[in-house]
Formats: structure tokens, C-alpha cells, sequence
């Protein structure tokens, strides 16, 4: 949705100031993957080495994506996506350059489509936290989460040929940031939804752990768990403002409203930390200390797992460490490689949304409001350094 979404108002407006045809293409691109019901990952991340310098000041060009070569049927490009979401089970990847650029950078500024198994392309699988208690024979318990999981990849491309009806942007250097933005805004609306669904997750969870332990009616448990239906509802109302806040843009799709996308995100980058140490508070430490799904079915073991790790009276022991292990997976497992820090660097690191922000908030705007109030006379203010 992200990807495609800035693509499509993107290329209209460059073909509007550079006269190109990239418009056209990338809707024949998107009625293909409509057509053939594929899944594609909007790939924007590159590896950038060394950040304080830009694409083109790299010591490895690679760790850019660039072209190599420009040819009258197509380019051929070189370069990696890093955290690529979904990546193995995409069908194809719509590459996007990962930051404005300048004209030393044009061939960095480069956006286009290609099949995951293109020819030079090898997506290496990352790791995670507990991902080995998968290979575990017989692995339920333990998993926390035994039917839903999430991966990232690091995407590479050695001397990629893209055929030219799919390439979306070849040297525009000046646009680099118009897609950029537009991807970033809609994928930090998006964080709006995707978060705050993990999160009613984990209330549930913490919810459930009262229960288990027998405290659901004390005050201070019904108070976090009102908390953190408060932070997590926030973050929601931000992802439905934005959107509702929505304007069309030249080639007729919607654009979210940029400055509250941006403090929708800034919200997520740290609104789940806290939901989580709430959890984390109502769970108890047997989340992180509680012997092993092996133990609990081992023949001598066993009952006295089951005998010492009682809770509430009238309840199942199993019951209550299914639970535990569900918060340990979201907040320290494998599934919290999406809710934590994805939610900080997902989308861009929070000071990413800071500079957005800066530059949204029409702060002249604010101030020529207070002057008013305050019945300010700017003529007797004497500017200083002058
Ligand atoms: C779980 C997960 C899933 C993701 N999925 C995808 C995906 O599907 N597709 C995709 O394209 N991307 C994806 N991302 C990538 C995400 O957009 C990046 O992680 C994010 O943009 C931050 O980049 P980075 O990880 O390289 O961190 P860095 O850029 O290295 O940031 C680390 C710190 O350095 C600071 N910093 C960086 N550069 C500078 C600078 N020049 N000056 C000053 N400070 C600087 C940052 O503000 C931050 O505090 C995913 C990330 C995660 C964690």
C-alpha cells in the first residue's frame, strides 16, 4: 500500500516536470500484480555503511543501490535492501532509493520492480531471538506464538537486468525526496494499525496473566491495564486522524496528512515500550524464568512444574504458562522484533519523524497566533545581533 502509493502520485508529477513516461508504466505494473493477485515488498532500505556520508561517498558503491549501466531495453543495477519484511514469501520487490539525493547521487536515485527470483538477486534470512526453540521437536508451549510468525531479509541484487517497463525512476535525483516522504508518511500512518493490533494482543495477554496469578481485581492491575488501553487506542486514533485528514494529490490517489503521520509514528516509537513494561509488571517474572514445555512433560519433573507453578485457585498451570510464554514472545521474543523495535526504526528511527515534524508544523503560523493574544508590537522588538 506504502510503496505503491507513492509511486503512483510520484511518477505523475515527474512525468509532469521531466517529461518522461514513468506514469503509465508503473499503472500497467500495478494492474499486472492486481491481475496475478501477487504480493510485493516495498523495499526502501538500504545497508548506507558509513551515514555521515551520502550514496555517492561511500567507500563500496554496493551499499547503495545504483545502476550500473543504462541500456535502450533496460538498466542493470547492483546493491541491497536490508530488513526486507515478508521478503521469501513476496513475489516481487519494488525497490525505492532510501533518501533524498543530490545530483553526484543520480545514480542512486533509482526506483523499479523485479521478480524475487531474478537472476543475481540472493536473499539472505535474518535472525531472531528464540528462533531456534522452532526446530525444537514437538515446540508449542514454548513458542508462545506457534501460528503466526514475521521474517526479514537482507536483499541482494549482483548485476540485476530490469527490463525498462518496470523501471519508476532512472537518475531524477530531484524526486528522491517527494518519494521518499510520500513512502514514509503513508508506512508511518500504517504503523497506526499494524502496532495497535499487536498491542490489543498483549492487553489481552497481561489481562489474562491477572486472571492466572488471581489479581484482576486489584486496583493498581485494573489502572495498567486501563493505561495501556489508553496509549494503545492513542496510537490508533492517530493512524484514523491522518487518514481522515487525507488529500488528493495531482494524479488522483490520497495522500495521509504528513505532520499528523509523523506524530502517529513518533507515538508508536515509544507508546509499545510502555505497554510492555506494563505487561511486564502484571506478568510476573516467571515470563522469563519458567522452566521449559520438556520439563513440564517429563515423567518425574513434570508434577512438580505443575505443583509449583499453580496460580489462582480453579485454574490450569499449562493455561497459565501458555500465557507467560505468549508476553515473553511479544515482548522479548520473536515476535518482538515487530513490536518493539520495529516500532522504533520501522518506518524511520525517531528522529526521522522529528525532522518532519520541524519541518510540518508551521511554527511562524503558531507564533503570529500568540502575538496576537498577547497584543505583541513587533516594532519596538529589537532583533538581536543587529
Ligand atoms: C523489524 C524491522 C522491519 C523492517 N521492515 C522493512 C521493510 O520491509 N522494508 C524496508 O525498506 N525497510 C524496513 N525496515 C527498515 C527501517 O526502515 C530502518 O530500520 C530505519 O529506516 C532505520 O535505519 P537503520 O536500521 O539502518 O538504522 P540507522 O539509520 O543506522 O539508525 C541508527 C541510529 O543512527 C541515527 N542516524 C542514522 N543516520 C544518521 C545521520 N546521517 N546523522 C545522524 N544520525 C543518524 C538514527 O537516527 C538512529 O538513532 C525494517 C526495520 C525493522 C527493525
Amino acid at each position: 500500500m506504502d510503496a505503491f502509493n507513492a509511486i503512483w502520485s510520484t511518477t505523475y508529477e515527474m512525468d509532469e516536470a521531466c517529461g518522461t513516461n514513468y506514469h503509465q508504466r508503473f499503472r500497467d505494473y500495478v494492474q499486472y500484480c492486481q491481475d496475478n493477485d501477487l504480493v510485493v515488498d516495498g523495499a526502501m532500505t538500504d545497508p548506507k555503511g558509513d551515514r555521515s556520508l551520502s550514496p555517492s561517498q561511500q567507500e563500496d558503491p554496493d551499499l547503495y543501490v545504483h545502476i550500473n549501466e543504462i541500456r535502450p531495453d533496460g538498466i542493470v543495477v547492483t546493491g541491497a535492501k536490508a530488513h526486507q519484511t515478508g521478503s521469501v514469501n513476496s513475489h516481487e520487490h519494488l525497490i525505492m532509493p532510501t533518501c533524498s539525493m543530490r545530483e553526484e547521487d543520480a545514480d542512486y536515485a533509482v526506483s523499479f520492480a523485479i521478480p524475487s527470483d531474478a537472476e543475481g538477486v540472493t536473499i539472505i534470512y535474518g535472525r531472531q531471538s528464540c528462533d531456534t526453540r522452532k526446530m525444537e521437536e514437538g515446540a508449542d508451549i514454548d513458542l508462545g506464538n506457534s501460528t503466526f510468525g514475521g521474517h526479514e531479509t537482507l536483499f541482494i541484487m549482483d548485476h540485476v537486468f530490469v527490463p525498462m517497463e518496470r523501471v519508476f525512476m532512472c537518475r531524477e535525483y530531484q524526486f528522491s525526496n517527494m518519494l521518499v516522504e510520500r513512502f514514509a508518511g503513508y508506512h508511518r500512518q500504517s504503523y497506526g494499525g499494524c502496532k495497535v493490533g499487536v498491542g490489543d494482543v498483549l492487553i489481552g495477554a497481561a489481562a489474562l496473566a491477572a486472571d492466572y496469578n488471581g489479581v484482576p481485581r486489584a486496583s493498581h492491575i485494573k489502572d495498567k491495564l486501563i493505561e495501556m488501553v489508553h496509549l494503545n487506542e492513542t496510537l490508533y486514533a492517530c493512524g484514523i486522524a491522518c487518514s481522515a485528514e487525507g488529500k488528493k494529490t495531482k494524479s488522483g490517489n490520497y495522500l495521509i496528512d504528513m505532520l499528523l503521520a509523523n506524530v502517529c509514528k513518533q507515538n508508536v516509537t515509544r507508546y509499545p515500550y510502555e505497554i510492555t513494561r506494563l505487561a511486564e509488571d502484571i506478568a510476573g517474572g516467571l515470563m522469563v524464568t519458567m522452566p521449559s514445555q520438556a520439563d513440564l512433560q517429563h515423567e518425574e519433573v513434570g508434577p512438580l512444574v505443575r505443583k509449583y507453578l499453580a496460580g489462582a485457585k480453579g485454574t490450569d498451570t499449562v493455561n497459565r504458562m501458555r500465557i507467560l510464554r505468549l508476553i515473553e514472545n511479544l515482548t522479548l521474543g520473536t515476535a518482538a522484533v515487530g513490536y518493539r523495535t520495529e516500532s522504533l526504526h520501522g518506518a524511520g528511527s525517531p528522529q526521522a519523524q522529528r525532522i518532519m515534524i520541524s519541518r510540518q508544523c508551521n511554527m511562524e503560523a503558531k507564533k503570529e497566533l500568540a502575538r496576537q493574544i498577547a497584543h505583541i508590537d513587533t516594532s519596538l522588538d529589537k532583533p538581536q545581533g543587529k
